[in-house]
């Protein structure tokens, strides 16, 4: 145990606390964790770590770093009017688990209706599993990086991935764009879901809207041409 815990402080580096050593170390013991390598991504709200479980399959480990003032006024628009977070209590680490616990459910929620995203695999506090979408520990290229070779059928298959999000699984992204797609194979693969809302959220059509915007406006960077945003937004209103 003690060797366990200096290695996983030793990964984590003096970015996380003592409690999120704990944390990931309770994962280990759980049986979801057997090894937590080097980042893959490190962001402003959270550190990506590729790692394995037991019979050696890679997960991403996405471990939210703790709360500060601007994470909290930016975030807060996102958890207030879900209904999902009603009565929890907003402060300090318990909003970090509570965006780490949404983006979890989203992921759950997207997968149930064949969006093609990350498996959840698991969350505990500020620590979220999932199935890792890359190999040996690299991560699938970006969209923003690596355009499709067929840029028209990638962005009927991301309208079709759009449409079923909001009127099958009741979801909308709120943070969709070339940064947030990885392109594995071919295969699009929607990812960073912690900002998604549910269709009835009191923002949703807002943020739907401005999805649509960033899909259409790669796009038609590349020469597809869309149409316009408001026109397959009102589409989808529609219905
Ligand atoms: P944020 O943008 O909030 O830092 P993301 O969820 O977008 O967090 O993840 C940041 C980066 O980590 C991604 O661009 C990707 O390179 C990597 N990443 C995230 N999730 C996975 C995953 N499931 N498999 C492989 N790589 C991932
Ligand atoms: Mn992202």
């Amino acid at each position: 145990m003690a060797e366990k815990d200096s290695s996983v402080r030793e990964v984590l580096e003096d970015v996380f606390d003592q409690r999120t050593v704990l944390a990931v170390l309770h994962l280990m013991n759980r049986g979801v964790l057997a090894k937590l390598y080097g980042t893959v991504s490190t962001g402003k709200e959270a550190r990506v770590y590729w790692g394995k479980d037991r019979d050696g399959r890679d997960l991403a480990v996405k471990i939210y770093l703790i709360v500060t003032a601007e994470f909290r006024r930016g975030r807060l628009k996102y958890i207030l009017g879900d209904p999902r977070f009603e009565g929890a209590s907003l402060r300090g680490r318990e909003l970090i688990y509570a965006w780490a616990r949404k983006e979890y459910r989203n992921l759950r929620r997207a997968s149930q209706f064949g969006i093609p995203c990350p498996k959840p695999i698991a969350v505990y506090e500020n620590i979220l599993v999932m199935e890792f979408i890359g190999r040996d520990g690299v991560p699938a290229p970006l969209l923003k990086d690596s355009p499709p070779s067929r840029p028209y059928e990638a962005f009927r298959e991301l309208q079709s991935y759009i449409e079923r999000m909001v009127l099958e699984a009741g979801l909308v992204h709120a943070d969709l764009s070339e940064y947030n797609i990885l392109v594995e194979d071919d295969r699009l693969v929607i990812i960073d879901w912690g900002s998604a809302v549910l269709s009835s959220h009191p923002n949703a059509e807002e943020f739907l809207l401005n999805d649509i915007r960033n899909v259409y406006r790669f796009f038609r960077e590349l020469g597809v041409d869309t149409g316009r945003p408001e026109e397959f937004f009102e589409h989808i209103r529609s219905q």
